[in-house]
């Protein structure tokens, strides 16, 4: 699939539509310029093994899909975001963050988004169009190349859009990554509102990729307030659907929960999202909710952070507090973009 309007850009091309456009060179020079693309993550004009007019041609075919507006570090360069620009104009964000034991790169599925939680700067801002696969992929490759000489080892689906409301697009950037670039498919989150007959697609996918779901409430009263896809796909659809993906993957499900002052984060809310994990043995993410112009709620003090955890470990439920990486860049949820609207 390619970007709308204006033709595939460089990693919208798979291996045949490559060898389509090098249908008059031998076929080594495919492999050449499909790993160097992939497996060195190089741009056409470092492809320095084939003849220029090569280079030149996978250029002119298949241009880069991303250009970058602003590129902002924080946490003393642990974490680094773009603001891209793609053809057509739309921007979107990437976010790369570097930890000890791994580096991960957040990467946008859409423009936008269309699931329209009230808390979320994206969701806020309404949905422009989704991503081709080449768009999301190039994210990655334009992060691991700043990431050098560290490796890529994380990719989560977590960025703007919701990667199951685009799901061919998505699913491609996933085989691709793990595939030719070469990251493990236990290496890859998707992360998703609860689109319920998206997780039954990737259930019956082969590839066993990491599931989370942004769950924020857990009776439907309180989750159709937040979460309005709730009302099209309630609690009860969900975690059944939930159930099947475990099921068939034996991969860890996590859910995510944006902790909010007042709103989702006293005991017996803890209560409610513990009886939601317990048969599932689903993780919990806990983040405090970073603030948006258009949501007035708060995120959760610290000392109400610490309980909340605490009474879902005590429930035997698996809790990590995120870190709140590139706060000072405005690096949380759809922020950067946000302030450099026209
Ligand atoms: N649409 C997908 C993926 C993108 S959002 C999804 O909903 O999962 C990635 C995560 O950031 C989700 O868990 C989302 O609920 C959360 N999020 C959005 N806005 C936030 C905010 N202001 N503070 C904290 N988390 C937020």
């Amino acid at each position: 699939m390619s970007a709308p309007g204006r033709g595939p850009t460089r990693y919208d091309l798979d291996r045949a539509a490559l060898a389509e456009v090098l249908a008059d060179q031998p076929s080594y020079r495919v492999d050449q310029v499909w790993e160097g693309l992939h497996g060195q993550l190089r741009h056409p004009a470092e492809l320095t093994n084939v003849p220029a007019v090569v280079r030149q041609r996978i250029d002119d075919a298949a241009p880069a899909a991303l250009r970058p507006v602003v590129v902002r570090a924080a946490d003393d360069g642990a974490t680094t975001k773009w603001l891209h620009e793609l053809r057509d104009g739309t921007q979107i964000e990437t976010v790369l963050m570097h930890y000890a034991e791994r580096v991960t790169v957040c990467v946008s599925t859409q423009a936008g988004c269309a699931m329209a939680c009230g808390f979320c700067a994206t969701g806020q801002a309404g949905f422009d169009r989704h991503l081709s696969t080449g768009e999301i992929v190039e994210q990655v490759v334009v992060a691991a190349r700043a990431a050098a000489p560290r490796r890529v080892s994380n990719v989560v689906f977590m960025g703007m859009g919701e990667p199951l409301a685009n799901y061919d697009a998505t699913w491609a950037a996933v085989e691709r990554l793990q595939g030719p670039i070469g990251i493990s498919a236990r290496h890859l989150t998707l992360s998703t509102v609860g689109i319920v007959p998206g997780i039954r697609r990737l259930a019956a996918e082969a590839l066993p990729v990491n599931l989370a779901v942004s769950l924020h409430a857990a009776n439907d009263a309180d989750r159709d307030a937040l979460v309005p896809i709730n009302r099209r796909y309630p609690l009860d659809e969900l975690m059944a659907a939930c159930e099947a993906y475990v099921a068939a993957k034996r991969r860890r499900l996590s859910f995510e929960w944006a902790l909010i002052a007042d709103v989702n984060d006293q005991p017996r809310h803890a209560d409610e999202l513990a009886a939601l994990c317990r048969p599932l043995r689903a993780h919990v993410n806990v983040i405090p909710l970073n603030p948006t112009p258009g949501y007035l709620a708060i995120g959760s003090p610290t000392e109400r952070v610490r309980r909340f955890c605490d009474r879902l470990r005590d429930a035997g439920v698996n809790v990590t507090v995120r870190d709140t990486r590139g706060r000072d860049i405005d690096a949380a949820c759809g922020q950067l973009r946000a302030d450099h609207q026209p």
